[in-house]
């Protein structure tokens, strides 16, 4: 898995750089504010800029360490006070080791003989220049008044930076000769220092968390094999290091609306989920190539499904030999104070990868009635949706932010939309009770994952749930889920009020003893039709064939005594289905 990481890092690297400087001692980084001096080191003026990508020196581990010529106002500025000194001198220190290039002869003179109309001045001006203390925030980098180019960009610095870097390394090098175990390579130092540190990790510490730790060995049984914690190259320790601050953090910023309405900022992830607040997902693949079919799995959109499922099929009948060389990568990742803790590895092809959503999107197709288009459509519900089927409800309705399962439930369907594994039965066992308990009973977000859970679960040629009702041998406990729904519109029939419905008493009675329910339900239901047929008598006689014909499916002098948690699934589904199709034949609903 590291190993992934790391080959991830490397392609951003190569991809990032929009200019002809790549390399290992280098690495982009954002630019916010530019710090105008003159030739002399005379502070001029600080220019807010769009934030966009420069190229600097590559630090990993931030702590202790100090990047040339490119820093926030902490350090370069000594801006914050006494709080800042230890940084401030970090960064001084840094120049101080350049301080023999021509090129830094002004921003010297600005820390040192000048620094009055230098340093002092702008730090005075700082907060002067730019107001919003947010954007005090970014990186600065000096630039000469009269030149296009900043300081820390010019080639003579960058070369010496490489020059720098390269005589380290091989100084490390001759000291240590050890093949790395990642690349296989002895051609950066093996040491034993600590990785860079991994931001945004959900319930993690904001300084960052380690992937990586050396005393103790998290990681055995991924691609490190052993007590080989020191066995990562330099090179390899930094890619990886890259590589899963890009996953964590990569994403394009949105507006958002708060709780309370506000308008703010959040940022739409494009290679991470979260899950609740503590636990998220990662994925990539090896090319690094946009995922169009995770974005479906948020929000599917019928046309695109069917084109997937369509290329899917096709592909594999058409060519066997077919093999699309890309893998894909995913993994679950939270916090645990200083350290990360990682579930869930996944590694596959791309092609698995794509078969994998396209069986998703079948086990979750649904057929529900569209009250607009007035006809049967295809319903594939969003997976937020599918996890929030089961999720507890307030009195009022809304759902219950405290119940922990949510996280829990979207961790496994993701895992089992990317890996086409079977889900738990603990999600039928709620999502079941939540249909009883919640006003709008067997949604059709509801029967998906229920079809879902069921039809994985099913091995060894049991009954398997289609989109439709389809005629034909249908077990006893859909047909009961049938006759119930019928008994409801009977129900409804007769005395119109919805709101006293038998779902709301009957229900799970009927879905767990359906003997001795059904035995109570047809006394009710005899009463109604009486009030029906004196009223209505068209409609009496159409109710009553049908109910008679659901009737026939099944041996009414042996419903059976109780029945198990998979038949109670079986029960929702068909109560679902009848009420779809009576939603679509009729107007008596
Ligand atoms: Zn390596």
């Amino acid at each position: 898995m590291i190993k992934e990481l790391s080959e991830l890092g490397k392609t951003l690297r190569s991809r990032q750089a929009d200019t002809e400087w790549v390399h290992d001692a280098l690495k982009p980084e954002p630019l916010s504010i530019e710090l105008i001096i003159d030739e002399a080191g005379n502070y001029q003026d600080f220019r807010l800029i769009e934030k966009k990508n420069t190229i600097a020196e590559a630090i990993t581990a931030k702590k202790g360490k100090a990047r040339l010529l490119l820093d926030k106002a902490e350090e370069v500025l000594c801006y914050g006070g006494e709080a800042s000194k230890k940084k401030h001198e970090l960064f001084l220190g840094k120049l101080q080791e350049y301080r023999g290039l021509p090129e830094l002869a002004p921003v010297i003179a600005f820390y040192g003989d000048n620094k009055t109309n230098g340093l002092e001045k702008a730090l005075s001006q700082f907060e002067v220049a730019i107001p919003d203390d947010r954007n005090r925030k970014g990186n600065i980098g000096f630039r000469i008044r009269t030149e296009g180019c900043r300081i820390h960009e010019k080639p003579a610095i960058l070369r010496q930076i490489i020059g720098q870097y390269e005589a380290l390394q091989a100084g490390l090098l001759a000291e240590k000769q050890k093949k790395c175990a990642l690349c296989g390579e002895s051609k950066y130092p093996v040491e034993d220092i600590p990785h860079g540190m991994i931001k945004k990790v959900p319930d993690g510490q904001s300084s960052g968390c380690a992937l990586v730790s050396y005393n103790e060995n998290a990681f055995e049984s991924y691609s490190l094999k052993g007590n080989d914690n020191s066995s990562i190259c330099t090179n390899c320790a930094r890619t990886y290091v890259e590589g899963l601050n890009w996953l964590l953090s990569s994403g394009n910023e949105v507006p958002i609306k708060s709780k309370k309405g506000k308008e703010k900022t959040g940022v739409r992830y494009t290679n991470r989920k979260n899950f609740g607040s503590d636990t998220a997902m990662v994925f990539w693949t090896r090319k690094n190539k946009e995922l169009p079919e995770i974005d479906q799995l948020e929000a599917p959109n019928p046309d695109d499904v069917a084109k997937l499922i369509e290329s899917v099929t096709s592909g594999r009948e058409k060519d066997s030999k077919y093999i699309e060389p890309d893998q894909f990568y995913s993994f679950t990742l939270s916090g645990s104070a200083a350290r990360i803790v990682v579930r869930d590895w996944i590694e596959t092809s791309l092609y698995d990868f794509q078969g994998s959503i396209a069986q998703w999107f079948k086990d979750i197709a649904i057929a529900e009635y569209d009250r607009d288009l007035k006809k049967m459509k295809t319903h594939y519900a969003r997976i937020y949706d599918l996890a929030r089927c089961c999720q507890r409800n307030n009195s009022d309705g809304s759902y219950d932010k405290d119940d922990a399962s949510l996280a829990r439930t979207a961790t496994y369907l993701w895992n089992a939309a990317l890996k086409n594994t079977p889900l738990p039965l603990w999600i039928l066992t709620k999502t079941l009770q939540r249909a009883r308990l919640d006003k709008y009973g067997v949604t059709a977000n509801r029967a998906a994952l229920i079809k879902l859970i069921l039809n994985r679960n099913n091995k060894g040629g049991g009954f398997m749930i289609q989109e439709n009702m389809e005629d034909g041998r249908q077990p006893a406990a859909y047909v009961c889920g049938q006759i119930f729904a019928k008994l409801e519109s009977i129900q409804y029939a007769a005395l119109g009020d919805r709101n006293a419905g038998i779902r709301e008493r009957y229900f799970t009675y009927a879905m767990t003893s359906p003997a001795a329910a059904f035995g109570r339900l047809f006394n009710l239901s005899s009463k109604h039709f009486t009030k029906v047929k004196s009223e209505k008598p068209g409609l009496a006689v159409t109710l009553d064939k049908e109910l008679q014909e659901l009737c026939k499916n099944l041996d009414i002098a042996r419903f059976p005594a109780n029945f198990t948690l998979e038949e109670q699934g079986q029960f929702a589904i068909g109560y679902y289905h009848q009420r779809q199709k009576q939603f679509s034949s009729s107007t008596q609903d």
